[in-house]
């Protein structure tokens, strides 16, 4: 049923604190924490709360875990679809599960409406008559942009989207009043990696062998997701072994299997 499809306004229990890394996009994403608490503060004067942000970045990188956190920061529920979700061989299809799940959002106000992988919705109209659905799919684009106009800009939802194709959306998405704003989230850095690390290392029962800034310079080009899979990887590949503690070599052998990983993937993609 349709209301599988999307996570219907839940609260999360996400906050900045999980999210690693990233500081520019926190200090940028925070503001929209701060409309969502407090509307009356930023509209006094006769501004318009903005209605959307788009998160641009690879995949794995945190997008998802942003918007989330900005839910859980504001305490307000959290709506999320994929933008494949939309995009239905059936006429109609797309556009009714825009329309729904905008209407659940606006009795839910204020809320965060998330949007993955938008660019399955919002590539540019006429341009990609690839898969058959083409028309089914500019129906609903058609739709989520009628949405986005429709609501007042001081309504209470606020619509994030991630891609990691910002050049083949549609530039009717990106317009004033609608994602009007982007933030970067980029693949992190050596620093970035090391606090990824410990986010990812909290819950496991580790020995003082594990060094977090040696594994944070054996992963250079990991994704936060990428990270988080080593950590759980190498808690398995010890309790493989009965060990009573991770330790530095269960996490370098993760990592290794991880590149190996990697590389096939890079390897068929190339
Ligand atoms: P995609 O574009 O593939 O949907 P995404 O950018 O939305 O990816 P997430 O789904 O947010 O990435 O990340 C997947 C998982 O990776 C998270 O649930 C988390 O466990 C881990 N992760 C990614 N980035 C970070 C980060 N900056 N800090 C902590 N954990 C992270």
């Amino acid at each position: 049923s349709k209301a599988k499809l999307f996570e219907k306004g839940e609260s999360t229990n996400v906050t900045f604190k999980d999210v690693a890394g990233l500081s520019e996009a926190k200090q940028e994403i925070e503001e929209i924490v701060n409309f969502l608490k407090d509307p009356q503060k930023y509209t006094r004067l006769g501004g318009k709360i903005p209605k959307g942000a788009l998160l641009v970045g690879p995949p794995g990188t945190g997008k998802t875990l942003l918007a989330k956190a900005v839910a859980g920061e504001a305490h307000v529920p959290f709506f999320s679809m994929a933008g494949s979700d939309f995009v239905e061989m059936f006429v109609g299809v797309g556009a009714s599960r825009v329309r729904d799940l905008f209407e659940q959002a606006k009795k839910k106000a204020p809320c965060i409406v998330f949007i993955d992988e938008i660019d399955a919705v919002g590539r540019a109209r006429g341009k990609n008559p690839s898969m058959g659905g083409n028309d089914e799919r500019e129906n609903t684009l058609n739709q989520l942009l009628t949405e986005m106009d429709g609501f007042g800009s001081n309504s209470g939802v606020i619509i994030l989207a991630a891609t990691n194709r910002v050049d083949v959306l549609d530039k009717a998405l990106l317009r004033a009043g609608r994602f009007d704003r982007q933030i970067y989230v980029d693949l992190p850095d050596l620093n970035d990696r090391i606090e990824i690390f410990n986010v990812h290392l909290r819950p496991l029962k580790t020995d003082d062998s594990v060094d977090v800034e040696l594994l944070a310079r054996q992963t250079p080009g990991f994704s936060g997701a990428d990270i988080a899979n080593v950590c759980n990887e190498a808690a398995l590949i010890a309790a493989r072994h009965n060990k009573e503690y991770v330790t530095k070599q269960d996490f370098l052998n993760a990592v290794d299997r991880i590149v190996g990983g990697l590389e096939k993937k890079n390897k068929i993609t190339t």
